[in-house]
């Protein structure tokens, strides 16, 4: 469980995010959605670890993590530039970072097999990313990512450059991953349908302040105030 309080971001006097508190729950698929500029990318970041907060807390669960860099978090990533090593090939990405970690040559070799094979790239472990299609190198990513098995992933806007059909088939991905992980899943979208279709809670950001954090359709239903009401009934 990851526990927020309090949490604000300046970068110089611009506030980017303010007096965020909320609580992720283990297993959770949590979404974050709002306009441009809203603190989305901002508040993974702090999640993260790669930049620090300028107010609050955090906890993972229930110690302390505000302080906790990010390679000692080791929560999984994947942003849309997802930037796989051109050079390896798609198991030597994926064992990438269990090498980091030191883990042993044989447990590494277990593990990759088994995770290419859950991401669905059994036939591609010898080949370089430029050989594979934009959805195959999104799976890499992902696979890369769940490879040390992460309390956490984070996820912005992975498919944002994929096309409408693959998108679709990344999100069954996703949502099918996030089933046999059982870990923790925060998603950055622009897209509403996404966010409906995947996740467990939505949370609105609007220049910095969480407007509400509820089930999908708790949100579609019952929107607690007008911006999160026109939020969604603009982009329908
Ligand atoms: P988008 O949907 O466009 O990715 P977002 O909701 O993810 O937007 P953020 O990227 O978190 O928004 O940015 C929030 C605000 O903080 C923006 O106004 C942005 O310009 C500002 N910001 C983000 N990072 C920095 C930085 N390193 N230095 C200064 N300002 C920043």
């Amino acid at each position: 469980e990851i526990g927020v309080s309090g949490i604000g971001k300046d970068f110089g006097n611009f506030t980017a995010l303010d007096d965020i508190s909320l609580t992720i729950g283990r297993g959770e698929f949590l979404t974050l959605l709002g306009p441009s500029g809203s603190g989305k990318t901002t508040f993974l970041m702090l999640l993260a670890g790669f930049e620090e907060a300028t107010r609050g807390t955090m906890t993972l669960d229930g110690r302390d993590m505000t302080d906790v860099p990010a390679e000692k978090r080791g929560f999984g990533m994947v942003f849309q530039g997802y930037a796989l090593f051109p050079h390896m090939t798609v198991e030597q990405n994926i064992a990438f970072p269990l090498k980091v970690q030191k883990r042993g040559a044989a447990e590494i070799k277990a593990r990759v097999s088994e995770i290419v094979e859950m991401v669905g790239l059994g036939g591609h472990a010898r080949k370089r990313p430029d050989a594979l299609s934009g959805g195959q190198q999104q799976r890499v990513a992902l696979a890369r990512a769940l490879a040390c098995e992460p309390p956490v992933l984070l996820l912005d806007e992975p498919f944002s450059a994929l096309d409408k059909n693959l998108r679709g088939q990344m999100q069954d991905e996703v949502r099918r991953l996030h089933r046999e992980t059982g870990t923790t899943f925060v998603f950055v979208t622009h897209d509403q349908s996404e966010a409906l279709a995947l996740s467990s809670r939505v949370a609105i950001f609007e220049q910095g302040k969480l407007q509400q954090i509820a089930p999908p359709r708790e949100i579609y239903e019952r929107p607690e105030n007008r911006f999160v009401a026109e939020f969604l009934g603009d982009i329908n």
